[in-house]
């Protein structure tokens, strides 16, 4: 452990988005494969849980994690390959997205544009398969890069390997917590289509002729909306949305449509919808709901907001309270999009 600097009894609470309180018996920075594989070797040896941290955009942390954070901030960003119509470009996982976005726009590249501004890290956006507006990242996905936690073992994921779903992938299922990405490698193309198939983009891009829409111009759009819905996390602690859209089946979807003929949603396959958690918030009655410290965003009801800084358990027990009660009124279970953690690192 000579290289490596181990800091003990941290201060998580700048480190998530949620402002939870959270301290971590042990932290590590890590820059490269093998200051990673250094630092998980360590904890093997002293038996420590590890809880692997990119920018804390989609975590809720314990107040106290009995082990050892890894903060993963290997860097650089190049492009390693191109042909015609691509550019593959690669991204160590500690850059910052918005950062590889700039990046893809310098280069007049399509692919990443609607996922401008989404917080966090490169490394941690395969976990859930980032999305926004229309495009999720498995559109635009090549490889990645990974370290087993259990055998140092390095090891590649293409596309198929990660199982990406709706906000989900292999990596938040059979393979939760079982590596460390470390670099991840884009297909951008030179070409368009852009995907303007969300009506607000569309709206805010009505002025501009067809022709003369760029990726630039779609990231700008994209950054606008977002930064006049969403609360900043730096004045408003939050994840993001906090449940996913719940899918069902149509057979549900009509019954609920015949209770609430308002009630929105969108095709997910031949026989699933996609219903608007977000409508079913404000139905509720959740929006602007607070309560001792924590509540949901008067301006979108699917985010949760933590102004009051309470902890990660209390935060659990409210986000509880409004999934029992969607259970109630609906019959639709709200599943949470971020990862919570409990002190050994298991949720
Ligand atoms: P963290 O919160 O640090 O970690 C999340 C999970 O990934 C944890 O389980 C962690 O252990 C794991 N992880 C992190 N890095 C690695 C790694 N290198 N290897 C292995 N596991 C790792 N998400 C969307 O999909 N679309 C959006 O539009 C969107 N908008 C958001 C808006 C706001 C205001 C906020 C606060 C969040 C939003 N999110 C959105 C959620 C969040 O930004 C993404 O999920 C993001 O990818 C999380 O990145 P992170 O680095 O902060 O991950
Ligand atoms: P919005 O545009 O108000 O739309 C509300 C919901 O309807 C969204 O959740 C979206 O689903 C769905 N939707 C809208 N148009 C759709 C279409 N044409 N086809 C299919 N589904 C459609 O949503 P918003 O809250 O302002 O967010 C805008 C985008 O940013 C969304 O894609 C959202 O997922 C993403 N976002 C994600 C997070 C996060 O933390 N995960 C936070 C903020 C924003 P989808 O969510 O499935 O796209």
């Amino acid at each position: 452990m000579d290289t490596l600097k181990i800091l003990s009894d941290y201060d998580l609470q700048p480190l998530n988005t949620l402002a939870v309180p959270s301290r971590a018996k042990q932290f590590v920075r890590v820059t490269d494969e093998s200051e990673l594989e250094q630092a998980l070797a360590y904890a093997q040896r002293q038996q420590l849980p590890v809880l692997v941290l990119g920018g804390g955009s989609n975590v809720v942390l314990p107040e106290q994690f009995a082990g050892l954070v890894v903060h993963v901030a290997i860097a650089g960003i190049e492009t390693v390959s191109e042909d015609d119509e691509h550019m593959w470009v690669q991204a160590g996982a500690g850059e910052v997205w918005q950062d590889l976005v700039e990046y893809s726009l310098q280069q007049n590249l399509f692919g990443l544009e609607n996922l401008s501004l989404i917080p966090g890290t490169v490394g941690a956006a395969p976990i859930q398969n980032i999305g926004a507006y229309g495009v999720e990242l498995d559109s635009v996905f090549d490889t990645l890069t990974a370290v087993h936690r259990a055998n140092l073992e390095r090891c590649t994921f293409d596309k198929a390997g990660c199982e990406f779903h709706y906000r989900d992938s292999v990596f938040k299922n059979r393979l939760r917590d079982a590596l460390v990405i470390t670099r991840v490698t884009l297909k951008l193309r030179k070409r368009a289509p852009l995907n303007l198939s969300y009506v607000p983009l569309q709206e805010a891009l009505a002025s501009i002729p067809a022709q003369q829409l760029t990726p630039g111009k779609v990231s700008e759009a994209v950054i606008a909306i977002r930064q006049s819905k969403l609360p900043d996390p730096a004045r408003i602690p939050n994840t993001g949305s906090f449940f996913k859209n719940p899918i069902v089946s149509l057979e549900k979807f009509v019954s609920l449509q015949r209770d609430y003929p308002g009630i929105v949603s969108y095709p997910a396959s031949d026989d699933a919808v996609k219903l608007a958690a977000g409508w079913m918030l404000e139905k509720a009655g959740w929006r602007g709901h607070q309560a001792e410290g924590v509540g949901m965003h008067a301006r979108q009801a699917l985010v949760l907001v933590n102004p009051g800084h309470v902890s990660g358990e209390q935060v659990l027990d409210y986000a509880r309270r409004i999934q029992e009660d969607i259970q109630q009124r609906f019959g639709v279970t709200l599943e949470r999009e971020p990862v919570a953690y409990t002190n050994s690192g298991k949720s």
